[in-house]
């Protein structure tokens, strides 16, 4: 079974992004994980604002509500 997590950040500017993890939970099969940035710039360990390309930290973490943004395609993840 696929895990999948968001991280939401919120940017000083308003724009919100969120880091996508897809982890593998299966006891028997190979660690794996990948992370997808959504509405974010930068990387995995150092995501930028998509919007004005400031350095998103712990402190933009936008905590307890993962899904709640729209987005960058307009569905719902
Ligand atoms: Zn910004």
């Amino acid at each position: 079974m696929t895990m999948h997590t968001w991280t939401t950040y919120r940017c000083d500017c308003g724009h919100i992004g969120a880091a996508h993890t897809k982890e593998n939970d299966q006891p028997y099969s190979a660690n794996w994980g990948v992370t997808t940035l959504e509405g974010l710039g930068g990387t995995e360990q150092a995501p930028t604002c998509g919007a004005c390309h400031h350095p998103l930290g712990a402190g933009h973490i936008v905590p307890g509500k993962p899904r709640e943004y729209p987005a960058p395609d307009g569905r719902t993840p």
